[in-house]
């Protein structure tokens, strides 16, 4: 009896486990899913005539129940015969065999229902235990052992066609099947250590219950794990970068195909004491890191291979550590990558210097013989009435004054390309400036018979800071070109702006012209370096298409913006805005227009006639231009055509101030400076550089040589002046 009762308890587990399995069997979307849910629930109907086996109570009753249970059976193994070959993806065969083989297993099953009529394939018999619990067996005839032929062949069918994929799969995927195979084999194998207790109660059909669970659970979790860890085993060995692991005691656990080749690693005979690993771990306890990023470079015979080697602490979910690894990356490409961009980036750097000495050499060269062009020139003007000599004279510094712009724009445009302008802040007179820019304008502007008016808000801070000089060029640039590019009509300029922060005050300038117009086509390209829109009518205007390519960067670098509306034929309006900080909050009042005099007649500044100076240039003419500026200031001169002869006029007298060019046959300027310096003689007399070289930079490399100033060719007379003017002892200047 108890044997009984444990046999029918392990029955409902069996069918509670089988039925769970088949719901959770419907998650499949293969087909072979359908195949394996029916094999799980007929195996519940299976086992539930098991049961009633179990519960016989006369022969007659477990004749019924026998039947019942053997043809069960015959379906179980249908259907997994039917799952076998689904899933072992022999569809074809499937489609062939599935209607004929249902037809034996249905002729099998009514042969089997009919032996309650008929008594030809099994007896019942009952025998009775020591205990006196009564047991129904079962006694066979000829088609019992067909329809048991039946069942092995179904089996033997399904390990034909696992074992036949199993052949004619690659390696990777035979543990799918394998699996499969060993699920069933292990079934088959139980139920003949089964039947070799010859218990008298059945339980094939529990096995065939476990069969089918362990497949279930099999083609679920277990082969996709499986195939996933061999995927990632194969992806990992065949990664372009190394990775190896440690355990805790840091013994080498696994080395990947990049590391075991690049680093002759044996994993076996391989931990973290070895090298280049122990090192570069050395080096990230160095700065007080237990992981982390470390290059490490080897020769590998006259090439050079450059590693990332990053070392990382592996830690559980709980955060134990169980390991570490190493991840080690090729980054030579890349290193040779850099040293080429570093080369190119000097080879350009060498380029920029060649092309800022080229300019300094051209500034130089052409600023020469300007030099003695201008001079001379102001030397006629000065000297003659002869109305149609002034006439030349003034053409030639109208042609003079536009080249030297030229040149300096050039030479602007340079120095920002080469980021080498510096902005230098300080406080100025907005009314001052524009009152500046109106005298420089205005005659232009007169010999164009063009108006010029200006507008000036009343309100503006009386003293503002910003880089004058840069504001200066800004609306240099704009109103010229207002003046440049007007017929007929005039110019407008209006000065505003407005407090924008405590301390800040956005100063507008906008200059409004009549004249050409710009198209709105040609708008967006207006601010590209040497670009010239409108081509055809300006073709007659002088200009490079660098103004307002200059004029924009600065305005940039003072952090304002610059604005054009502009209407072919009517005019153009050029507003620039630039913040500033605010020095003088007082208002500046009404603007107060100066009025140039017409004629801007010549007058000496200042007489020092006890004043001695000496002037070396190798250009005998600049020499003479020179003279011929300061001679109304009475000044005594002593010229110098070359460094020797400077240093002999040194050691004989004692100057007041020296003048010395920079470029002249050896010794240079600069030479003789130094010669001059270091004879002792002239000490603490100013020597002030006369110079064509106006890059940047030049002034302060002059003045950390020890020179007093700098004064650009081409020389101004009124600059010259002020120069001497400056340096000469204050007692010698009348
Ligand atoms: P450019 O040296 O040619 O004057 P800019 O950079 O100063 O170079 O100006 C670029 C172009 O923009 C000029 O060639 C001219 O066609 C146009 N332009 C500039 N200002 C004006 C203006 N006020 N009116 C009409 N066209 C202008």
């Amino acid at each position: 009896m108890y044997m009984k009762f444990i046999f029918v308890v392990i029955d409902v587990l069996a069918i509670v486990t089988l039925y769970l399995t088949y719901k959770a069997s419907k998650r499949i979307t293969k087909s072979y899913g359908w195949w394996l849910g029916t094999t799980l629930f007929v195996g519940v109907i299976a086992i539930f005539t098991n049961i009633l086996l179990a519960l016989s109570v006369s022969p007659q009753f477990a004749d019924v129940a026998f039947c019942l249970y053997f043809s069960a059976i015959d379906w179980v193994l249908y259907f997994l015969v039917g799952f076998c070959l689904d899933y072992t993806e022999h569809r074809r065969a499937l489609d062939i065999l599935k209607y004929p083989a249902a037809v034996i297993i249905g002729l099998d099953t009514l042969s089997i229902l009919l032996n309650p009529v008929f008594g030809h394939a099994f007896t019942v018999y009952s025998i009775t235990d020591s205990s006196g619990v009564v047991f129904y067996q079962t006694g066979f005839l000829l088609p019992y052992y067909i329809h048991l032929a039946i069942d092995y062949i179904s089996v033997a069918v399904a390990f034909f066609f696992i074992i036949f994929r199993i052949v004619r799969s690659y390696s990777f995927y035979r543990v799918k099947y394998v699996i499969i195979l060993s699920v069933l084999l292990l079934v088959v194998l139980l139920n003949v250590a089964y039947m070799m207790f010859s218990l008298p109660l059945d339980a094939s059909v529990i096995f065939y219950a476990i069969a089918g669970t362990l497949i279930y659970f099999s083609i679920q979790t277990f082969v996709p794990q499986s195939l996933m860890t061999s995927s990632i085993g194969r992806v990992v060995d065949d990664m372009n970068e190394g990775l190896i692991l440690f355990d805790i005691q840091d013994n080498c656990i696994y080395a990947n195909a990049f590391a075991r080749k690049r680093f002759d690693i044996d994993p076996d005979n391989f931990d973290l004491t070895c090298e280049p690993l122990a090192g570069i771990i050395r080096s990230l306890n160095k700065k007080g890191l237990s992981s982390g990023k470390e290059t490490y470079c080897r020769a590998d015979g006259d090439e050079k291979s450059h590693y990332i080697m990053r070392y990382n602490l592996l830690n559980d979910t709980k955060n134990r550590r169980i390991g570490s690894y190493f991840l080690i990356e090729d980054n030579t490409e890349q290193v040779h990558y850099l040293d080429e961009i570093s080369a190119a980036r000097d080879a350009a750097n060498e380029a920029s210097s060649a092309k800022s000495t080229f300019l300094a050499h051209m500034s130089h060269e052409i600023r020469t013989p300007l030099n003695s062009v201008i001079g001379m020139n102001e030397m006629i003007l000065r000297t003659t009435d002869d109305p149609a000599l002034r006439e030349y004279a003034e053409n030639i510094k109208i042609s003079g004054e536009t080249l030297l712009g030229l040149i300096s724009d050039i030479l602007d445009f340079s120095k920002i390309e080469a980021r080498k302008v510096d902005v230098v802040l300080s406080g100025y007179a907005p009314h001052d400036l524009l009152r500046d820019m109106l005298i420089h304008f205005e005659q232009m502007a007169d010999a164009k018979d063009l108006y010029i008016r200006t507008t000036c808000d009343e309100e503006i801070p009386s003293m503002l800071s910003c880089d004058r000089r840069l504001l200066a060029q800004i609306m240099t640039n704009i109103i010229s070109n207002a003046v440049k590019y007007t017929k007929e009509g005039g110019i407008s300029i209006n000065m505003s702006g407005k407090t924008s922060a405590d301390d800040t005050y956005d100063l507008t300038v906008s200059v409004s012209d009549t004249g050409l117009g710009i198209a709105k086509d040609d708008i967006p390209y207006l601010f590209d370096a040497f670009k010239r829109v409108n081509e055809k009518e300006n073709a007659s205007i002088q200009g490079t298409g660098l103004g307002l390519a200059i004029t924009h960067e600065l305005v940039t670098l003072l952090g304002g913006t610059i604005d054009v509306v502009s209407e072919v034929g009517k005019g153009s309006t050029f507003t620039v805005v630039i913040p500033q900080k605010i020095v003088d909050a007082k208002s500046s009042g009404p603007f107060v227009k100066h009025v140039p005099t017409t004629k801007d007649e010549y007058r000496e500044s200042f007489r020092a006639p006890d004043a001695h100076i000496l002037v070396v240039d190798d250009s005998s003419m600049n020499l003479k231009v020179v003279k011929a500026l300061l001679r109304k200031t009475q000044i005594a001169i002593d010229t110098a055509d070359g460094g020797m002869q400077a240093v002999e006029l040194c050691r004989e007298n004692k100057y007041d101030l020296i003048f010395l060019d920079h470029r002249m046959p050896d010794p240079d300027g600069i030479a003789t400076f130094h010669m001059i310096r270091s004879g002792g003689m002239n000490t603490g007399v100013p020597v002030i550089m006369l110079t064509a070289n106006v890059v940047s930079g030049a002034e302060e490399e002059y003045i950390r040589i020890g020179f007093a100033g700098y004064l650009s060719k081409p020389i101004r007379g009124r600059d010259l002046e002020d120069t001497v003017r400056q340096y000469l002892p204050a007692e010698k200047i009348i």
